[in-house]
């Protein structure tokens, strides 16, 4: 039986029909019912009317698949238990022989099952087509929703795509080998030589103990076998003080070559069968992700073929972490959708002094409040991924480039705070591990550290400012027409253009700035969209509003039914 479909099996866990019967039982008083046995797709209305704009409906039928899957209680299960029981290391056998292997618990292999059934690892590059990139992010979303821990192998052998698929012609192997593995819908958990597998998933090694953010001071030597160049094999002697999915197929890695920082596709099995020098430190023992094991990691002489040219390391690199980034902006929209989503449903059910908590003012203020972040996220991170699709557009290509720092910087930030807020609508229940906001929480802060952390992302986007003229006037154009008639957001717009051609300041003001950009372009597409009620509230609030540092604020004129209306988890779109 496949992974994904054992995990669904009725005797392991309760069927949304024992769920019911248990419900009919008596139980604790004023608890809210387990909130599951709901289509995760059908009940986001944000996320279907992305989708339809950046011309993804097609993909309706598989998202509305996983997103029924994705309320499945035994799904849901999977989650809880891939954290719960973390990953261990395996680095020798008990004679002391090298082993360099990670045991999992049987959870994860089935979710990373279900992830490349649902072709979150390489969908794009397998079956290409208009929107095929936001169709991804839609399952990326929902993923997000039941673990994402997980996320980061699918994530990472996404992005590595990208670049093997492009220099696929310099090493016969990547096309005729690893690219009809990564491609196939299937995920294959053994440790072993790749000929003889079905599927294969790729992970990065770039973060050394010395610095992650600067790549460029990798202290990892790289030298040729025989010959140096493109395709070519090195022998690759060094460490990486964070290397996730250490079970993956083979790692990008970058190192020192002569002509440069250089990346290598560096596989676990050597094309003799014998196992590549990587050997295996620690894993990391983390705050949250913790479904997914983060490796220490030493390379004694390990093979690794370059890719590209050497002293090309950091652009190709970029190159990668591109989609990366588009991941985390993508998935926190999905932690916050679904946070939100918990907090409604325990309000809806929930009395105090007699009274159901959503009926409360204040309550229906702070829900309402935070249903407008997730609505901007979503709107920010589908209308990057649309750019995604169009890249051979420039002003798609322009979007894309100066967008994806400020999605991943605005989207992943506002995550953990609104994730406490989220969590504290529950009470103590919020605060507990059984209950699935603690796992969510916890998850929160990793999507803005890692992939470039807040200042990183920053500071690229001042980089566009400085060296790449032609890419902000496109955007700046985009964004002139889409505040225009809106005296709000045009005002706010040509504040936003003093602050851009006004250098002296840049430097201090980055993040400032990419803030002012994410809102501002965040407000332009909600208003685009046509659904006022959000726009206006999150405008007023967002935009205009006075400044403030927590949720439930600025919205008593506001048509709160109808912001909540979209975060309502039972109710179909
Ligand atoms: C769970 C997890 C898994 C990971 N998995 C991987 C993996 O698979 N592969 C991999 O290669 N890496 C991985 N990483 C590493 C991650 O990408 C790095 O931690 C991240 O890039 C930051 O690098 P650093 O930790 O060295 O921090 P630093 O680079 O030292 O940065 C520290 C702080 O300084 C800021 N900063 C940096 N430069 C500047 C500057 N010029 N001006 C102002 N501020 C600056 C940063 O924004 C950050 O806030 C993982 C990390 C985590 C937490």
């Amino acid at each position: 039986m496949p992974d994904a479909v054992e995990a669904r099996s009725p005797q392991r866990h309760a069927t949304p029909a024992a769920m019911a019967a248990i419900a009919a039982r008596d139980l604790a008083p004023n608890q809210a019912p387990p909130l599951a046995g709901r289509n995760l797709y059908d009940a986001d209305r944000a996320l279907q009317e992305a989708l339809d704009r950046a011309g993804a409906g097609w993909a309706q039928g598989e998202l509305r698949r996983l997103g029924e899957l994705a309320g499945e209680p035994a799904i849901i299960e999977l989650g809880f238990l891939a954290n719960r029981h973390a990953p261990q290391l395996l680095s020798h056998d008990r004679y002391g022989n090298r082993l360099d292997i990670v045991d999992f618990h049987p959870a994860y292999h089935q979710l990373m099952a279900l992830g490349c059934e649902f072709g979150l690892h390489s969908s794009p590059w397998a079956e290409p087509r208009v929107g095929s990139h936001a169709a991804r992010a839609g399952a990326v979303l929902l993923f997000g929703q039941i673990e994402s821990g997980t996320q980061c192998p699918l994530t990472m052998t996404y992005a590595a795509t990208a670049l093997l698929t492009r220099h696929a012609s310099a090493l016969p192997a990547l096309r005729e080998t690893w690219l009809p593995r990564i491609h196939v819908r299937s995920y294959d958990r053994r440790f072993a030589p790749i000929e003889g597998k079905r599927g294969a998933t790729i992970g990065m090694g770039m973060t050394e103990k010395q610095g992650g953010s600067d790549v460029r001071g990798n202290l990892s030597i790289a030298e040729p076998v025989a010959r140096s160049g493109s395709g070519e094999p090195y022998r690759i002697t060094g460490h990486k003080w964070f290397m996730s999915a250490p079970m993956s197929d083979a790692f990008l890695v970058l190192a020192q070559a002569e002509g440069g920082l250089s990346l290598f596709f560096v596989p676990r099995f050597l094309p003799d069968g014998t196992v590549n020098a990587i050997h295996y430190q620690r894993l990391k023992d983390k705050l949250g992700n913790r479904s997914n094991a983060s490796s220490e990691v030493e390379f004694h002489d390990a093979l690794g073929w370059l890719i590209g040219e050497e002293g090309r390391g950091v652009s190709n690199i970029v190159e990668m972490l591109t989609y990366c980034r588009l991941d985390c902006a993508v998935s926190s929209a999905g932690l916050m959708r679904s946070a939100v989503a918990m907090a409604v449903h325990h309000a809806e059910h929930r009395n105090c002094a007699g009274r159901a908590l959503i009926g409360e003012t204040l309550m229906q203020q702070v829900l309402a409040d935070l249903t407008l972040d997730v609505e901007a996220a979503v709107a920010l991170s589908f209308r990057l991924a649309r750019s995604f699709d169009r890249a051979r557009d420039p002003r798609a290509a322009a979007w894309r480039r100066l967008m994806t720092p400020v999605t991943k910087y605005w989207v992943t930030k506002i995550a953990a705070p609104l994730m406490a807020e989220a969590m504290e609508c529950l009470g103590g229940n919020g605060y507990v591990e059984e209950w699935p906001l603690a796992l969510l929480y916890r998850e929160a802060p990793v999507n803005a550290i890692w992939e470039g952390s807040g200042n990183v992302m920053a500071l690229d986007v001042l980089r566009v400012l400085q060296r790449e003229p032609g890419v902000v006037e496109l955007v700046t154009d985009e964004l002139r027409a889409a505040t225009a008639g809106d005296a709000a957001l045009s005002a706010a717009f040509d504040r936003l253009l003093a602050v851009l051609y006004e250098p002296r300041l840049l430097d201090a003001r980055a993040r400032q700035l990419v803030e002012d950009l994410a809102k501002l372009a965040g407000a332009a597409i909600l208003r685009s969209q046509g659904n006022m009620a959000v726009a206006d509230a999150f405008i007023a609030t967002r935009i205009l509003g006075r400044a403030r540092s927590t949720y439930g604020q600025g919205l008593e004129s506001f048509d709160l039914k109808a912001l909540l209306e979209r975060a309502t988890p039972n109710r179909p779109g």
